[in-house]
């Protein structure tokens, strides 16, 4: 038998009482009180504990102590054995009532209406959920699993709790049957649903208010549910309908048309895109004529010099592939930047190994990274200046001029 008398468990309306601390031991650095009688909730049953006062000093915890059941109420100051004054924190607890009855609703029209079985129930600040023993429902399934769940809500009908008699047990059909020993506690939602269970909950459906499931999430075999009631379920209504109000205006149109907005949207920017796409290989095309014209003649080639300062490399490529797409062109391109990158191409009638070429460009700068294939050679990487880059490219040029002049 445990030494702390759970008020609660009767009456979970009240929030403030008079007892006597019993006991005052410790739970890790923090003090905690024992109390002969209390109405604060330990943490159990997927339920979190009650929050409160004693003679004023915050109740930051309430766990159950395994060995003799007695309830810590664990303390954020100090507290003398003897008289104290209890206050829990209404807000809190009625939130949990509300939760823990709608999961017995919710739970129970699972239940009747698709078979499923609760496996398991996690309350916490950020997220309510119960495990269902079926990996998959229809969507169809969940709202009339909602709409019942609601129904039973407008029939505001009592909800009792209590310890059986053990003679009145096989009577009862409960959804659950609890591994426990000795004697446990029942809670009935009238003619609708009957578990065992050790929680606080409403005197009446109709306090849960709205029962709201937000998603489902597959686990394996088994289907997490997310739901929301009373309180939380109007906060994210109105959350909800807040940042539809914000994207309807941001997007000047109704709610209901915003998917169909987001749409139009994409496809116009992917239409823009494949636009842009198109202009920029012109533009390119265009600046690589420019370039081959201000070109230099190098025996039976023409060589082409760019130096740029911080240009895009995937643009600058473009650019060298529209220029060694001509015959006999051979391509020198140097980006500055804090990732300086020496380019050095030909066309494929060009007779000379670029690699060669990019490694004299690149030995200006002392680096070693680079390579490609003989049409093809790119390096660099480190912060290059605009004057590096420019003497870079010149010693690249007149490599290609030492080897191409005498051909
Ligand atoms: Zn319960």
């Amino acid at each position: 038998m445990s030494i702390t008398e759970r008020l609660y468990y009767t009456d979970p309306y009240t929030t403030d009482f008079t007892a006597e601390v019993i006991e005052v031991t410790r739970v890790g650095d923090a003090l905690a009180a024992i109390l002969n009688r209390t109405y604060f909730y330990p943490t159990s049953g997927g339920q979190p504990h009650d929050t409160g006062t004693l003679n004023g000093v915050p109740v930051t915890d309430v766990i159950v102590r395994e060995s003799d059941g007695a309830v810590l109420h664990v303390l954020g100051g100090a507290i003398e054995p003897g008289p104290v004054v209890g206050r829990v924190e209404w807000v809190r607890r009625f939130d949990h009532m509300q939760h823990h009855t709608g999961q017995h609703v919710l739970s129970g029209a699972f239940e009747r209406l698709a078979g499923a079985e609760t496996v398991g129930f996690h309350m916490s600040p950020d997220s309510i959920t119960i495990d269902l023993d079926q990996p998959a429902l229809s969507q169809a399934t969940l709202d009339a699993v909602e709409d019942l769940a609601n129904q039973v809500v407008t029939e505001d009908r009592p909800v009792r709790a209590w310890f059986p008699s053990d003679d009145e047990l096989p009577a009862l059909n409960l959804r659950k049957v609890p591994e426990v020993e000795g004697k446990f506690r029942v809670v009935a939602v009238e003619d609708f649903d009957l578990c065992a269970c050790g929680g606080t909950h409403v005197a009446r459906t109709g306090e849960i208010g709205l029962i709201k499931i937000l998603r489902t999430e597959r686990r394996g075999d088994i289907l997490r549910v997310e739901f929301r009631c009373g309180g939380r379920a109007l906060r994210d209504y109105r959350a909800k309908n807040a940042l539809l109000q914000q994207l309807a205006a941001s997007l000047t149109t109704g709610m209901t048309e915003i998917p169909a907005v987001i749409t139009k949207l994409r496809e116009e920017n992917k239409a823009l895109q494949r636009e842009l796409r198109a202009l920029q290989s012109f533009a390119l095309a265009h600046e690589a004529e420019q370039l081959r014209q201000a070109g230099e003649q190098v025996g039976a080639f023409t060589l082409v010099r760019a130096a740029f300062d911080g240009r895009e490399p995937g643009e600058v490529r473009q650019l060298v592939q529209h220029l060694v797409a001509r015959a006999s062109t051979i391509a020198l391109c140097v980006t500055a930047g804090h990732k300086g990158q020496l380019i050095a191409a030909c066309a494929d009638d060009v007779p000379l190994d670029m690699v060669a070429v990019l490694k004299r460009g690149l030995a200006i700068w002392g680096v070693e990274r680079g390579g490609g294939r003989p049409t093809f050679a790119q390096g660099g990487g480190t912060a290059i200046s605009l004057e590096q880059a420019q003497a870079a490219l010149e010693a690249a040029a007149d490599s290609v001029r030492q080897v191409a002049g005498q051909r």
